[in-house]
Order: C-alpha cells, then structure tokens, then sequence
C-alpha cells in the first residue's frame, strides 16, 4: 500500500498545451480513487504523471513521503491496467499471467504459485489452460487485471478497463475489481468518464473539468449530496440535476411565474439579491401535488417513460427561449399524461441555489436528509 501527495501538479505538454492545471490531493494508504469527467479533461494525464510515464512540468509528487517527480517508473511499485488489455493471444490464460514473472527470471515454482493464487483471486482457475480467444470479453479483462496483480505492488492504475465490455459484464466487473481491492488492499487509482462507475467503485471521487481542473474531491454521498458548483451538480446523477434560471428578487427566487422563499436553503439572502442564480434539484427528490412546506412548481409534460420502478417525467417550466426542460423521477403509479400540467413540491433540504455567473453553491447550511 502507499500513501500519494500531489503538490499544485501540472502538466503542459510540449506543444504548450496545459493538460492539467494545480492538482492538489492527498491518498491514503489502500484508497479506492476514481479519477471522472468528460473526455479530454486530464484524467490520464494525471495518471500517467503517477505512473512516470509522463513529466511532472511543475508541482511535486510524493509516494509514501518520497519526492516522486523523477522516480523511474520501475521504482514507484506500480501496476497499471489499460483500456485495450492486449493479451497475448498465442499463449495460454496461464502463460499470460506468469509472463512478466518469466522475464524476471524468477523460479517456476515460485511462479506457479503466484499464477495459482492470482487465478484463484479473480475466478480464472478453470481458464489456465485456454486461449485469449476461447475467452469472453470480460473473463479477458480479468485475465489483465491479473496480470497486474501478480506483481505484489502498491499503487494500482486502471485507465477506463471496462469500457470495452457490454453494459453487463461492466456491472460484474465492477463488483470484482472492488472485491479484488478489498483482498489486495493496493491503493488504486482508477480512470472513468462513467460517474456510475465511480459512484459505485470509489472510496472517494475527483471530479475533472476540460482543461484539467479539478472541481471537487469528496465521498460519493458528499458530491452526489453536496455538489459544490454547477458542474458537479449536473456530472454526478443520472437523470441529471435539474436547474431553473432565475433572478433573486426581495430576497426570493423569481421566474416563470415561481416565486421561492430563499431563507431556508441560503445563509444570508442579502448576498445574492438582484442576482441570477441557478434553481437546482435532483429528479427523484420531488413529491407528487402540492405541499405547504415545500417548493411547489407546475410544469407541462411532453413526454413520460414508465421503467418500472418509476416513472421519468420530461417536461417544461417556463415558455419560449426562457423554457427550462426537467426531468423528474416519479412512483409509476402516479404517472401523467403527456400535455398535461403536472404538480410537485420540492422538500427544502433538496433544493440547492448556484450563483448563476461563478457556477459556485450559495453559501448555507441545509443538512440533506
Ligand atoms: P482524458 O483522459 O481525460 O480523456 P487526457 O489526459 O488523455 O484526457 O488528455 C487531456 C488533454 O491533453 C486532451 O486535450 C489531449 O488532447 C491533450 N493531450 C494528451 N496527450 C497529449 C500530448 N502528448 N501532447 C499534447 N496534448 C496532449
């Protein structure tokens, strides 16, 4: 396991192009890190400055209290998985596993052991003696996961390993990358542009913005509950949040006809009078019909899709170019037609006020539950 610090870190290639802009982390000793945001936004840049595969142009890298900017990869007790696993396809589940250890020169004895046990960890036992290609996509991911894992290290990179599997083998994965974690205790950065991937895998999350800025690094319940600009709140949950634009006016929120009391959900209303802000809530935080204590909106539907479990509700508040489209997610039974208006309350603790032209959360102090 190890322990990694990064100090204002940035990278600027050689073109001049500046990946990644004052990345600022620590990670504790057999963390579970997921690295997300669109693509582009520098996620494997910043994993290849950890694995020593790219320079470190400013800032400084710490592994376990080390200064790590010039370490040469072999010394920092990595192990990296990638997107394409490339196996190699004339040798065997086995001869794959034990191929580094091989070259290493270490004793067959010692390496059947290891290829045993890895094998064992990740469910390959019955596929030793198989080709990459009498493998499914997912048991072939296993088998590179494997590949890293044999070598004991301390630091495990993974950039998007699932992406080439189907949406079912991605969920099985899933689960066994993080039982593996939990068995080999590594400390694990992991690259995705899948926020559910990251939801589900991560001990913590550092949501990334194109150009390379980081946005906000947090548990997965605080950036799902606590976003804390605009960005995270529409990255992180699917439907998205939904957010209505609108101006604070004697200390309410004001537009379309909407007319919020915003002094249970903001510290100081003064703060943000006769500015616009940025109305936001989750789809599934909203009750059907009217409610006292909440915000009520009536919004027309366009369309609805029964899924089952629930029931999402697309539809408008507003009119014309001041139209703001939502997506609520509603019990199935209490579906509406579509063209209909459509009645439903926000509870204040899962409403959220953005400052529409900083993109930040206005200060408050709502505890979401
Ligand atoms: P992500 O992993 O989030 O998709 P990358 O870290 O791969 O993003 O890339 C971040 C940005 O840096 C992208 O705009 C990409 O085009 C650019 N980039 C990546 N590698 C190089 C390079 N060798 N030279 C110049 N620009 C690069």
């Amino acid at each position: 396991m190890a322990h990694l610090l990064f100090k204002d870190v940035n990278k600027v290639y050689p073109n001049g192009y500046h990946a990644v802009h004052d990345f600022n982390m620590e990670i504790g000793d057999g963390e579970f890190i997921c690295l997300v945001g669109d693509s582009g936004c520098g996620k494997s840049t910043t994993l290849r400055m950890i694995a020593g595969l790219e320079d470190i142009t400013a800032g400084e890298f710490y592994i376990d209290g080390k200064l790590a900017n010039n370490m040469s990869s072999r010394d920092r007790g990595i192990a990296m998985v990638f997107q394409s696993y490339a196996l190699y396809p004339h040798l065997t589940v086995y001869e794959n596993l034990a191929f580094g250890l091989t070259l290493e020169g270490i004793d067959a004895d010692v390496i059947e052991e290891k290829v045993n046990a890895t094998a064992k960890i990740l469910g390959l036992t019955d596929y030793l003696e198989r080709f990459p290609r009498q493998l499914s996509g997912g048991q072939c991911q296993r088998v590179a996961v494997g590949r890293a894992l044999i070598r004991k290290v301390n630091i495990f990179l993974m950039d998007e390993p699932l992406s080439n599997l189907d949406a079912k083998q991605r969920v099985t994965m899933r689960s066994e990358i993080k039982q593996i974690h939990r068995s080999v205790g590594a400390t694990t950065i992991y690259v995705t542009h899948d926020q559910t991937e990251a939801m589900t895998m991560s001990d913590r999350i550092v949501v990334m913005k194109s150009g390379g800025y980081v946005q906000q690094i947090g548990t997965p319940y605080e950036l799902y509950f606590y976003p804390k600009n605009l960005f995270v709140a529409g990255f992180i949950g699917e439907p998205p949040m939904n957010f209505i634009r609108g101006k604070v006016e004697d200390g309410k929120f004001t537009a379309h006809g909407l007319n919020f009391e915003l002094k249970h959900v903001v510290k100081d209303v003064k703060t943000i009078e006769g500015k616009e802000v940025v109305f936001a809530f989750r789809p599934e935080a909203v009750n059907v019909g009217k409610d006292k204590t909440g915000y009520n909106i009536t919004a027309k539907v366009e369309l609805t899709e029964l899924l089952g479990d629930n029931t999402n509700v697309y539809a408008t508040v507003g009119e014309g170019s001041e139209k703001n489209n939502i997506i609520l997610k509603i019990n199935p039974h209490h579906t509406p037609e579509v063209g209909a208006d459509f009645s439903f309350s926000i509870p204040r603790v899962a409403a959220y006020v953005y400052d529409a032209e900083t993109e930040e959360i206005v200060e408050n102090d709502v505890k979401r539950h």
